[in-house]
């Protein structure tokens, strides 16, 4: 099916034209430089930006295709989870061309469509796989069995993996948002400078949650570094003197995230008998990550894609692709259905389950 999908759940305005698989166009605009101000989206910001960028997106998609709404097949819009606010202007701009052009209305659940951006990329081998998502907001473990079929195997119980470069960006003064900044600052520094820990789940019963994550004892022991190594440059040179050493500290934490993740993600797609491993969402556009995720498949003998570089973070085409898959298999959603701030991803079939109308 040939689709227009929106997406605007947090503080990426995006709009792109989708047929299937394959993006005809698409455009993205970041508010990040409005928000970087505040340390964080202001979500009454991000709505206002979202209703002032989304139509000049729509426009563009359209002349950079050359599809006109009456060719389409759908309309596609994120409705959950994310800002309540945010959402809206997607939801209803999606939900009112779509009645306006005759065209079926498809809501998209935001995790979906991350899913689907590894799609854009290079065909995945036949079967289930596994899939670690890593994003601002949610790091998880989930196995695929097809379009609208996932288990979650595994999580993480406090900070999301970008949500902890973001606050470790945020602690080592390099700004917003975190990743991007990290990973520029750490390029050319000592991965092995600095011990952190791993942080680990321990079960109830005894033992740990092998699929499980945590990264806010991370979050403090770089707290604890970056003060101890203050501590020691105060007593040494009273004035002058080198600063923080922010490249090995942004390295180290690179490198322990990535490994964690890669670890963990390994192990149990080896233990589960799933031969494939996908990584998605913003985090994956991590060189280290990347390059650790490449190295252990290999020699666990996994095969292993990765999202386009492009298509990590927020946008679109990953939201249209979702949508797509959803008509295709027959489904579409109620014009007057809401948007959710919170919604599991194992529940994303209730966006189509009401008659459409
Ligand atoms: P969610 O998808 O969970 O609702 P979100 O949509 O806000 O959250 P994404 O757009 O998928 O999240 O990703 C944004 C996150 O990715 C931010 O936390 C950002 O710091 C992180 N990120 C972006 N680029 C990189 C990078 N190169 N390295 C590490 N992290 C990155
Ligand atoms: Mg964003
Ligand atoms: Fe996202």
């Amino acid at each position: 099916p040939l689709v227009l999908a929106l997406e605007t759940s947090c503080d990426e305005s995006a709009a792109a034209i989708v047929r299937d698989q394959t993006v005809l166009a698409s455009a993205v605009a970041s508010q990040v430089e409005e928000h970087a101000r505040w340390g964080g989206v202001v979500p009454e910001i991000a709505s206002r930006r979202h209703v002032e960028a989304l139509p000049q997106l729509i426009e563009q998609v359209c002349r950079d295709s050359g599809v006109t709404m009456a060719e389409l097949d759908g309309i596609a819009a994120t409705a959950a989870p994310g800002l309540v606010g945010a959402l809206l202007v997607a939801s209803v701009t999606g939900r009112t061309l779509a009645r306006l052009h005759g065209k079926p209305f498809v809501a998209v659940h935001h995790l979906e469509g991350h899913l689907c951006s590894v799609q854009l990329g290079e065909p995945l081998p036949p079967g289930p796989y596994l899939v670690l998502l890593v994003s601002g907001g949610h790091t998880e473990l989930l196995r695929v069995d097809g379009p609208g079929r996932y288990l979650r195997l595994g999580r993480s119980h406090d900070d999301a993996a970008g949500e902890a470069f973001d606050k470790v960006s945020r602690l080592l003064g390099l700004g917003y948002p975190g990743g991007p900044a990290i990973e520029a600052a750490g390029q050319n520094g000592d991965p092995l400078r600095f011990a952190l820990p791993k942080g680990r789940v321990s079960r109830p019963e005894g033992g740990f949650y092998p699929y499980d994550f945590s990264f806010s004892g991370l979050k403090t022991a770089m707290l604890r570094q970056v003060r101890a190594l203050e501590a020691e440059h105060q007593a040494e040179h009273q004035a002058g003197g080198e600063p923080l050493p922010l490249a090995d500290l942004a390295a180290s934490f690179e490198q322990v995230v990535a490994q964690v993740l890669v670890e963990r993600s390994c192990r149990c797609a080896r233990e589960q008998g799933l031969g494939t491993l996908v990584l998605v969402g913003g985090v994956a556009a991590n060189r280290r990550l990347r390059q650790l995720l490449e190295q252990r498949c290999g020699l666990d003998g996994l095969a292993w894609r990765v999202a386009p570089l492009a298509y990590c973070t927020d946008n679109a085409a990953m939201i249209g692709v979702a949508g797509a898959q959803r008509l295709a298999g027959g489904q579409s959603s109620c014009f007057d259905l809401g948007v959710a701030a919170r919604l599991p991803l194992e529940q994303a079939g209730l966006l189509y389950e009401s008659q459409p109308c």
